[in-house]
């Protein structure tokens, strides 16, 4: 369609009604203002001239100065033509003082102003007998109407330029007249092509109508009613295009004209496709609904604050985990800080200020008191953002309700330590039954039974015994170690003695597998500081595995070097080894590799853990390596050496019993077996025993037999040991008495009762009957 069919329309720049009506009203001024005529009338006989009275106004220039002379009025004319047009005018004018006629000259002229102006001038030549008479000049200025022109133009292609760019179209609907005129462009948004633009409005054959779609064909009804009321309004809508494409129009409705009566008459319609932006925000939309819904799934909210303005924003979902609501609630930081439980809140505003300062991501846990008073604990994860200078500026993140994992996590942390005191029960009860036995093969030995099988049969007995103690006895360690109730004695120790110590334990075992043990330790003595039964233990523990894990006739090598601050003790055999991926989880609490099942010979897997525990203990560490299956394995066990200027060795106690001698013996537990048994072994080996089955009859018992030793157990019925202890020591033959505690229960807690009771010592069940004997008092 031809841009002239369709009427001029408002500037997009701005498309209220108003300023539209002002733009045309200002061009149409320009355009038809009936333009000022200046003429000039020359007697080309008489040599005069005069001109209208508007002639300097319309020419610029003023003609006053110029003599009478009719051909200096011509040349003070064409000295105001500017250069690029004077020849051409000169022409002009002189074919025409030679032929006479009237010509139309358009031409710039120079004012005195120094400015342009255009020139349209009509010409006429008056001859007589074929000469000029006269020469009358009607000039108009044409420079304004060319502008408004120039402009027009320019305005109409940049107006057309921008629907294009825009995909924007417009047309004008006449309400009273029923037509309406559409403008290419909206047409071609439209997807349709009218003759002449021209439209229907109203009927079966509204073209807009038919267009719309049927879900927003009722807002045409609402828009006219709308323009009814306001001179410019927003319009949003989707159209179906013949092709069936669903476009999305966005704009405005402009009123051009009223009726009297104020209603809407014209109307000028302004739309864009917008249709690319709705899918986009469609797609926003449903990405931030997900977003929302797996946060809500998750129970967890998000949080933004503007640190500058302290503004902070809360989703629903926060306002959930605190128990509020945003009608009950506006969140800020200081009120945030409020909410959080009195016993947790220096914790979380000094992580919330380090986490700004050292610009770490925030991560922490803490209970928020509800408005019920009920406590609920919140995982809190944010990040901050700062400004071009590092100020802070932003901080987001989320919080998540986890009330019920931490409630699993206490319920599995209580049902840990049921298991370890479970344990710590177990073995303490598994430790009874063995004393008596103990005594039986004790009793066994005493009584010189020298027939094979009788000796085999106690040696088993006796072994298997002891190796269940063993047992009992890290179980024990491992409760302890796990409870952090592990108390070290701390000690100046030699290196080498806690090498003799552990190989003393280990070389039965080593020796009875049959396998080479090399030892390497250090020229220079190297002190220690810690716990010598313990570390001895360690060192025995890797010992016993190597013999464990290596087939018999194996070689293990015990080599100890200095190594800067601390010493590597490093036990090292060619047997079955381990799989790469398997070292890390042999230090773990019952961590037994598979292959290595076949082989554990009745270990619990404990025994590594204990070691590491025991060795960190003392503040060292301890690794393991293997080149793989087969390949041997190799544990290397650091202490830090004790640089401390050492006193005089303390001498390394006697292990072995006191010098004969006959001692009065008081043996007292409520399980007969065991009192009975234990008695029986010492009065075998000479000694006077008596026995007490409570700790009354404890205490009668000491004051009638007055026993050098008294061996008490601590849970006995009617007085425990520890009271029995007291009354027995209250007495004066009680105060210089040798009193031993003994007991399954190996905890320090323990032993430090026992000291307070007034025990001088304390030894577990089951007892060894050579090793009581080292605690009875020396005889002169
Ligand atoms: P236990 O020997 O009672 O099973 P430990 O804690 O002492 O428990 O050892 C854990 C596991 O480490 C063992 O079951 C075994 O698989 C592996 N292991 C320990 N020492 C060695 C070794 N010297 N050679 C090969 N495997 C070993």
């Amino acid at each position: 369609m031809d841009a002239g069919d369709v009427e001029p329309l408002p500037s997009t720049r701005d498309a209220s009604p108003a300023a539209a009506s002002a733009s045309e009203t200002g061009a149409s001024q320009t355009v038809t203002e009936p333009a000022a005529l200046a003429s000039i009338e020359v007697d080309l006989v008489a040599g005069t001239w005069r001109t209208s009275e508007n002639f300097a106004s319309v020419a610029g220039f003023a003609l006053a100065s110029v003599d009478g002379s009719g051909r200096r009025v011509g040349d003070a004319l064409l000295a105001r033509v500017v250069e690029r047009d004077r020849e051409r005018i000169a022409t002009a004018v002189r074919a025409l003082l030679e032929d006479g006629a009237t010509a139309t000259l358009r031409c710039t002229v120079r004012g005195d102003d120094c400015l342009e102006r255009a020139l349209e001038a009509v010409v006429s030549v008056v001859m007589t007998d074929r000469r000029p008479l006269k020469a009358i000049a009607t000039a108009l200025d044409v420079s304004a109407g060319r502008r408004v022109e120039a402009t027009l133009r320019e305005s109409e292609a940049r107006y057309r330029a921008a629907l294009k760019a825009g995909r924007m179209g417009s047309w004008e609907t006449d309400l009273r007249a029923g037509t309406r005129r559409w403008s290419s462009e909206g047409m071609a948004l439209f997807g349709f092509d009218l003759p002449g633009g021209r439209g229907i409005v109203g009927g079966d054959h509204d073209e807009y109508q038919a267009a719309m779609h049927p879900d927003d064909r009722h807002l045409v009804k609402r828009l006219h009613a709308l323009a009814d009321e306001v001179d410019s309004f927003p319009a949003e809508y989707r159209i179906v295009r013949p092709d069936g494409t669903l476009v999305w129009l966005s704009g405005r409705g402009l009123v051009a004209a009223r009726t009297p009566d104020g209603k809407a008459q014209r109307l000028i319609s302004i739309m864009a496709d917008v249709t690319e932006r709705r899918h986009a925000e469609e797609a926003l939309r449903k990405e931030r609904e997900r977003l929302n819904l797996a946060l809500s799934a998750g129970q967890m909210g998000a949080f933004d604050l503007d640190i500058r303005d302290d503004v902070l924003w809360w989703s629903p979902q926060t306002y959930a985990v605190f128990g509020l609501t945003p009608e009950t609630f506006t969140p800020t930081r200081e009120g945030v800080a409020a909410l959080v439980h009195p016993d947790d809140r220096r914790m979380f505003l000094q992580r919330r200020a380090d986490s700004i300062a050292q610009r770490q991501p925030l991560a922490l846990e803490f209970r928020v008191l509800r408005p019920d008073g009920s406590a609920t604990w919140v995982s809190h994860r944010g990040q901050v953002e700062y400004d071009a200078a590092g100020r802070p500026v932003r901080s987001f993140g989320i919080t998540m309700d986890i009330t019920e994992r931490k409630h699993a996590e206490e319920a599995l942390r209580e049902a840990d330590r049921q298991k370890d005191d479970f344990i710590a029960t177990l073995a303490h009860e598994l430790r009874n039954p063995l004393a008596p036995i103990r005594n039986a093969v004790e009793l066994l030995r005493r009584t010189g039974q020298c027939d094979p099988q009788v000796v085999w049969c106690r040696d088993v007995i006796e072994r298997q015994v002891a190796q269940m103690a063993h047992l009992l006895d890290d179980l024990l360690d491992v409760s302890r170690m796990t409870h952090g109730q592990f108390h070290l004695r701390d000690e100046s120790l030699q290196l080498a003695t806690v090498v003799e110590r552990a190989i003393e334990i280990a070389q039965p075992i080593v020796e009875a597998a049959g396998h080479a043990l090399s030892v390497e330790l250090p020229e220079q003595p190297v002190a220690l500081r810690g716990d010598l039964t313990r570390l001895a233990q360690v060192i025995s523990n890797l010992l016993i595995n190597a013999a464990k894990y290596t087939s018999a006739g194996g070689r293990i090598r015990l080599a100890a070097a200095v190594q800067g601050d601390g010493v590597a003790i490093t036990v090292q055999d060619n047997g079955i080894g381990i799989e790469e991926r398997q070292l890390p989880r042999i230090f773990e609490m019952f961590g037994q590799v598979e292959s290595a099942l076949g082989r554990s010979q009745g270990g619990l897997g404990i025994g590594l853990s204990l070691a590491k525990g025991l060795v960190e203990l003392h503040g060292g560490r301890i690794e393991a390596r293997s080149a793989g299956l087969g390949e041997g394995s190799e544990f290397v066990v650091h202490l830090p050496i004790d640089r401390r200027p050492q006193a005089a060795d303390a001498p390394v106690p006697p292990v072995t019993a006191n010098t004969p001698a006959r001692y009065r013996l008081l043996v007292a537990d409520d399980v007969r077996e065991i009192a009975d048994s234990l008695a029986k072994v010492f009065e075998l080996m000479g000694h006077t025993v008596a026995v007490a089955y409570d700790g009354e009859e404890a205490v009668r018992r000491v004051d009638a037999f007055r026993p050098d030793v008294a061996l008490l157990d601590l849970g006995m019925p009617k007085l425990n040991g520890y009271d029995a202890c007291r009354q027995i020591r209250a007495t004066a033959w009680g105060r210089g008495m040798t009193l031993i505690a003994q007991t399954g229960w190996g905890q320090d807690e323990d032993r430090r009762r026992t000291r307070e009771a007034g025990f001088d010592h304390h030894v577990l069940k089951p007892i060894d009957p050579g090793a009581l004997l080292a605690l009875f008092p020396r005889r002169p």
